[in-house]
């Protein structure tokens, strides 16, 4: 199942009254959904030594949300000044935000260590000798290249931007060390909406060597690992979820392990995005079209403006018709937005129910990596996001973008050079 059977139950009976007052397209989001994902992590990692979530800023960016997640006692793991802000704004203080940063640059560092600071998550070397004033606090992040874990291929990170590779580990701490670290955190994030909870599993298991091999040559104490994100969700009917409980167990096995043989445990912590909101959004669209060529298509009332996943990636997400029989997909349409992108798409060659102009179509599990990913080429504006509030009210926490907004970035002030 892609979004949740709940959310659904609860959503649908009242959608029509939603759609009449703030009309179409929006994002929902459920609060209710969020609150019991963010209660089943807490639950499963609670005998994991200081578990916490940092949860991914950049998923699902909104402040009422980020306020959700600080009730729960949730961090925030961010990666540019603006994320910062936010963060900042919704009560993060220092320890409550973790900053990830890649390509970082000095406006980036300043903003970062000052305002009450954060956890500085460091991704290269270089970076080390080139922060304003070192931290106490410091976290690095690894990437493994294309090295086994185990009897695993945890990906191929030897490709990707990101880390401080192996051979680089120690001369990284030892440099930290000189310039007055003192409390220090090993960092990975090498998944992307991944099923199988053995790979979380690895990567903890490769962090606590990594620690154990850093400690035995430079003597120093981790107080944290950190797994990143990349827990992954159902979008496809026939996916099985993410086995959080297996998951868990077996991190807290490893931890008891490690305990034994080293007398500490370093705290647990994880920064995901998806796996927080993604099933918890939906985008909400009025069928306004249908068009018969060589092919059928249903064009909506939103486009990839608000959805990009599908159009970028490739992404598969659920679309259901509201008030009709979503067991008995008789059509096979493309949904389509307006762009004049023929990726513009948001499902291709898909069974789907006979929709007729008007229909209410629910594009499922776009609380993550949705709204935040839009952007406005070809004059398309964003639309709005909604909180569906666990007392069943319906709250605007974001408004639709407007023309204005569009035409912002072209009031400024004359300043025109002529070199010669
Ligand atoms: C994007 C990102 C995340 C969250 O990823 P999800 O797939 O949404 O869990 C976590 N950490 C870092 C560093 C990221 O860049």
């Amino acid at each position: 199942m892609p979004m949740s059977e709940s959310y659904y139950d609860r959503l649908s009976p009242v959608l029509k009254k939603v759609v009449d007052h703030f009309g179409t397209p929006f994002h929902i989001y459920d609060e209710t959904g969020i609150r019991e994902t963010g209660q089943q992590l807490i639950d499963a990692f609670s005998r994991v030594n200081g578990f916490r979530e940092f949860y991914a800023v950049k998923a699902l960016p909104n402040p009422k949300i980020l306020e959700i997640m600080k009730t729960m006692g949730f961090g925030f793991d961010c990666s540019s000044i603006p994320e910062l802000v936010l963060s900042r704004q919704a009560g993060g203080r220092g320890d409550d935000i973790m900053f990830t940063s890649n390509n970082t640059s000095m406006d980036e560092f300043t903003a970062a260590v000052g305002n009450g600071g954060c956890i500085l998550n460091i991704d290269d070397i270089t970076l080390i000798s080139k922060i304003p004033k070192m931290p106490e606090r410091i976290c690095f992040r690894y990437n493994p290249g294309s090295r086994r874990t185990g009897n695993s291929i945890i990906g191929n990170p030897a490709e990707s931007k990101y880390g401080i590779s192996h051979d680089q580990l120690l001369d990284t701490y030892r440099a930290a060390i000189d310039r007055g670290a003192r409390h220090f955190g090993l960092h990975a994030m090498l998944a992307s909406n991944e099923l199988n909870h053995e790979y979380m599993v690895e990567t903890t298991r490769m962090l606590l060597d990594l620690v154990k091999f850093i400690t035995g040559d430079l003597g120093i104490q981790f107080e944290f690992i950190n797994i990143g994100g990349g827990l992954g969700i159902p979008y496809k009917p026939e996916d099985k979820p993410l086995d959080i409980r297996a998951m868990a167990e077996e991190i807290t096995d490893l931890y008891t392990q490690f305990e034994k043989a080293n007398g500490y445990v370093p705290k647990f912590y994880m920064e995901s995005g998806r796996y927080m909101t993604g099933p918890h959004g939906v985008l909400v669209t009025k069928a306004i079209n249908r068009k018969d060529i060589y092919r059928k298509y249903i064009g909506v009332d939103t486009c990839m403006a608000a959805l990009m996943r599908p159009g970028i990636y490739g992404a598969y997400h659920h679309i259901t018709v509201l008030g009709k029989n979503n067991d008995k997909n008789t059509t096979v349409a493309d949904v389509v937005g307006s762009l004049c992108e023929n990726n513009d798409k948001f499902a291709i060659q898909r069974p789907l129910p006979e929709i007729n102009e008007g229909d209410i179509l629910l594009i499922q599990d776009t609380g993550a990596h949705g709204h935040a990913m839009g952007f406005n080429y070809n004059g398309r504006l964003r639309p709005r996001e909604l909180l569906f509030r666990t007392d069943g009210s319906v709250e605007l926490i974001r408004r639709e973008e407007t023309i204005s907004d569009y035409f912002a970035t072209l009031n400024f002030e004359k300043d025109v050079l002529a070199p010669s």
